[in-house]
């Protein structure tokens, strides 16, 4: 196989794309694809502070590389969630990424800075752990971002995870969320805007680009991923992809292009109904918001009152790592370290 570009030997094939690439000119596609969809769809405006949610994974270390390298300066933010030694391998993982390029991350801690950790969650709620997980990681980029006062929050949401989330969101018809499923949130009152560069690129793409660029990142699964239904999601449409290849990608842009407009009212007037939580004042249906909710059963009441700042939540959405959760809220902001310092 050769390089679609150069004709030179190819290191990977692009099905979907139906083209091999050497390893510079993949490079560069990576790198296109990002520019492209921060471009098309204005992510980051000039000047403004942009905060990377990473978890030592491959999309979000590749995210945080090609956005340096894109000229897009950005700090990282990770997030433990106290699932033993997976959170102590991707933390590692993260802070050596940071300290080898010079860059700023910051760290929050769910058990040491809020009581609770992901399984306390999951045997307070019994429910699957992913729920609590995401609600939990949402909330705390969000309430972050406004603390450290950044203006956008980027995830390494990927093509794979994007059309996973969208089959399970048509399989159920949950409008609102259909509503609001863009690669780009915008930003609104207590709200950072968030974006997702990663949409226009797979995830074998971005491993692969970690392998190519050196990037060391955690390569194990989170050992409380069983039971996601996203990751039946993913299987069933890595089947479709197989059988079809850019089935993925024509599915997820044809509904950004076609499908999302037709569901952007329903999900304004959900977030016309949403008020204010009385513990933390962030938006809910409710009149406690989950997170509160949450860290009241996982840690005890003791616990739940234990903040530094409290800010509001982005909108919720039905993450690839959990399940919906129609009302976020705020939470304690402590800041363990900001990390590594940046180099000249
Ligand atoms: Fe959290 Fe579930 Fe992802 Fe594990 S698999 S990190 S529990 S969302
Ligand atoms: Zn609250």
């Amino acid at each position: 196989m050769k390089c679609r570009v150069c004709r030179g030997p190819a290191v990977i094939d692009v099905r979907r794309h139906n083209a091999g690439f050497c390893r510079e000119h993949f490079l560069k596609h990576c790198r296109d694809q990002v520019r492209r969809a921060l471009d098309d769809l204005a992510m980051v405006e000039p000047g403004e502070r942009v905060l990377v949610a990473v978890s030592g994974g491959k999309d979000s270390l590749a995210l945080w590389e090609i956005l340096g390298h894109l000229g897009v300066p950005a700090d990282g933010l990770y997030l433990g969630l106290g699932i033993g030694g997976y959170s102590q391998r991707s933390a590692a993982a993260t802070r050596e990424f940071a300290r080898s390029r010079g860059l700023t991350l910051h760290e929050v801690d769910l058990p040491g800075d809020h009581g609770f950790d992901v399984p306390a969650a999951a045997a307070a709620t019994r429910r699957a752990p992913c729920g609590a997980c995401g609600l939990s990681k949402r909330h705390l980029f969000n309430a972050t971002a406004r603390q450290l006062r950044y203006d956008v929050v980027a995830t390494g949401h990927n093509l794979d995870d994007e059309a996973a989330v969208l089959l399970g969101n048509v399989l159920r018809w949950e409008t609102g969320y259909l509503g609001r499923q863009c690669p780009v949130l915008p930003a609104a009152p207590g709200f950072a805007r968030k974006v997702k560069p990663l949409y226009r690129l797979g995830e074998r793409e971005t491993a692969a680009y970690c392998i190519l660029t050196g990037i060391d990142y955690i390569v194990e699964e989170c050992p409380m991923a069983e039971g996601n239904r996203h990751l039946g999601m993913k299987a069933m449409l890595d089947g479709l992809e197989d059988r079809s290849p850019g089935t993925k990608a024509a599915f997820l842009f044809g509904f950004l292009e076609r499908g999302a407009p037709r569901f952007a009212e329903a999900s304004a007037t959900e977030r016309d109904a949403l008020g204010a939580c009385a513990e933390c004042g962030s938006p809910t249906t409710g009149a406690v918001c989950a997170f509160c909710r949450l860290r009241e059963r996982a840690a005890g009441p003791g616990r739940a009152t234990e903040k530094t700042a409290s800010e509001p939540d982005g909108a919720a959405i039905l993450e690839p790592d959990g399940v919906a959760v129609p009302e976020p809220g705020a939470v304690a902001v402590t800041l363990r370290s900001a990390a590594t310092p940046a180099s000249g």
